[in-house]
């Protein structure tokens, strides 16, 4: 069964509809070829069987019956001697008749003997009656007609005849148990075709469908396997490959969407730009190699302070940085700039060329606003900017904030921290 196993999903129904096709093809043939035998059943079981009887019945019939009755009534001279005549001779037509009519069926070698022997008695007794019929035309009187010797000779006839009757009767018995034992054969064959292709369609359907069944959990391995590296080639192209922090471009998305976030909810909003203290000097002494790994440190500093899931650090290019906190006050969110500075302070990177401090330092630009519908977007990125420019004139290694920035409340709070 490997073979369906190569089949496509299209190839495989229509091998399905191919088996049960020919199945049914299979056992149409075999139904019409076996009807067909019954029917030649059916017709020598009616045909040359049951009619040969009600030939044979008629032959003693008329000669019982009709013959018998000319003679009783020639005998009392109850009719006239031509109509004796006339239904004699009707009687001999009508045994020869019916004789000839039995004849023409089909004979097999062994039953010709008999028949022969049947056909001489009955042309011996006709040849008897049209000697009586001679006999009324030469003038011989009918009342003198010897009855008992006729009844003798039709007795004898009648036994000829009775024997070929049970014989036929005998033979349709024959030919209706072998009718009857065709038919079940038949049934049987026919029966036993279906259950096989049955049984062969179960089969092969088992072994497409547990096929179509595979392909389908490899599809969904690999669509699994699909989606797991969408996301990682998604998180990859909102990633900066030196710092692992966000990227500008996820920047621009999460922006946009906390800003709309807060408008509607009425909450606190905070960002704040950060830039490195002297790091042209930095990398001017220690090699840009350096200045790198110094970029890497601060980066960890940011996410080790900036534990919360709706905490977002971006590096927003060069020595730069974003931070977007929600639902944070004005106070926490300059504890959390002061806690930065500081622990980038404490992470004790050496910087020889810097004019305020012998370990690296930053600068924080805050801008923290309670969100409403009149909120421009980008008032809070040139205010942060803003501020980072103040603390970078107040003296670097510290972080200035600004609050309460809305179109409909200008009113800009702003301290400073060295
Ligand atoms: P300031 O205190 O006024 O910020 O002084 P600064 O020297 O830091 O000035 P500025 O912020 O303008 O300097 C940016 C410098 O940062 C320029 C460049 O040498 C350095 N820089 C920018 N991107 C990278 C980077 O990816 N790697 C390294 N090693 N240095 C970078
Ligand atoms: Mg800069
Ligand atoms: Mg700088």
């Amino acid at each position: 069964m490997n073979f369906i196993e190569t089949l496509k999903l299209k190839s495989k129904l229509f091998f399905i509809f191919i088996i049960i096709t020919l199945g049914l093809i299979i056992i149409g043939v075999m139904g019409a070829i076996n009807l067909n035998s019954m029917k030649k059943n059916l017709d020598s079981l009616y045909f040359g069987s049951l009619v040969p009887v009600i030939e044979l019945n008629k032959i003693v019939q008329t000669y019982q019956g009709t013959l018998a009755n000319t003679l009783y009534r020639a005998k009392n001279a109850e009719i006239a001697p031509h109509e004796v005549k006339s239904q004699i001779k009707n009687t001999i037509q009508s045994v020869e008749k019916e004789w000839k009519s039995y004849e023409s069926h089909f004979k097999r070698d062994y039953e010709l003997g008999y028949v022969e022997y049947a056909a001489s008695e009955i042309k011996a007794i006709n040849s008897y009656l049209y000697r009586i019929v001679e006999a009324i035309s030469q003038g011989n009187d009918t009342k003198k007609l010897s009855i008992s010797n006729i009844e003798k000779k039709v007795a004898h006839v009648h036994q000829v005849v009775n024997k070929l009757i049970s014989y036929e009767v005998d033979v349709a018995r024959y030919e209706r148990k072998n009718f009857l034992t065709l038919y079940e054969g038949i049934l049987v064959k026919v029966g036993s075709i279906l259950i096989m292709v049955i049984f062969c369609v179960m089969i092969i359907s088992f072994y497409v469908f547990k096929s179509i069944q595979n392909d389908q959990t490899a599809l969904e391995i690999t669509t699994k396997k699909l989606k797991i590296a969408n996301k990682k080639l998604e998180n990859a192209s909102y990633t900066d490959s030196l710092t692992n922090l966000h990227n500008r471009r996820y920047f621009n998305l999460v922006y946009d969407r906390e800003i709309k976030r807060a408008k509607r909810n009425h909450s606190n909003i905070t960002f704040m730009m950060l830039d490195i203290d002297y790091f042209k000097q930095y990398n001017d002494i220690y090699g840009h190699i350096e200045g790198d790994f110094a970029l890497k440190s601060v980066a960890k500093v940011f996410k080790d302070v900036l534990k919360r899931p709706s905490d977002f650090v971006f590096r927003l290019g060069g020595e730069e940085f974003g931070i977007l906190l929600t639902e944070v006050t004005e106070d926490n969110s300059a504890i959390i700039a002061r806690n930065i500075c500081d622990s980038i302070k404490a992470r004790e990177i050496k910087h020889e060329g810097s004019k305020i401090n012998k370990f690296l330092t930053v600068s924080i630009g805050v801008a923290n606003c309670l969100a409403d519908e009149a909120l421009d977007e980008e008032i809070l990125i040139s205010k942060a900017d803003e501020m980072l420019y103040k603390a970078k004139e107040s003296g670097r290694d510290g972080y200035c904030i600004t609050t309460n920035i809305s179109v409909t409340t200008p009113h800009v709070a702003e301290e400073a921290s060295a």
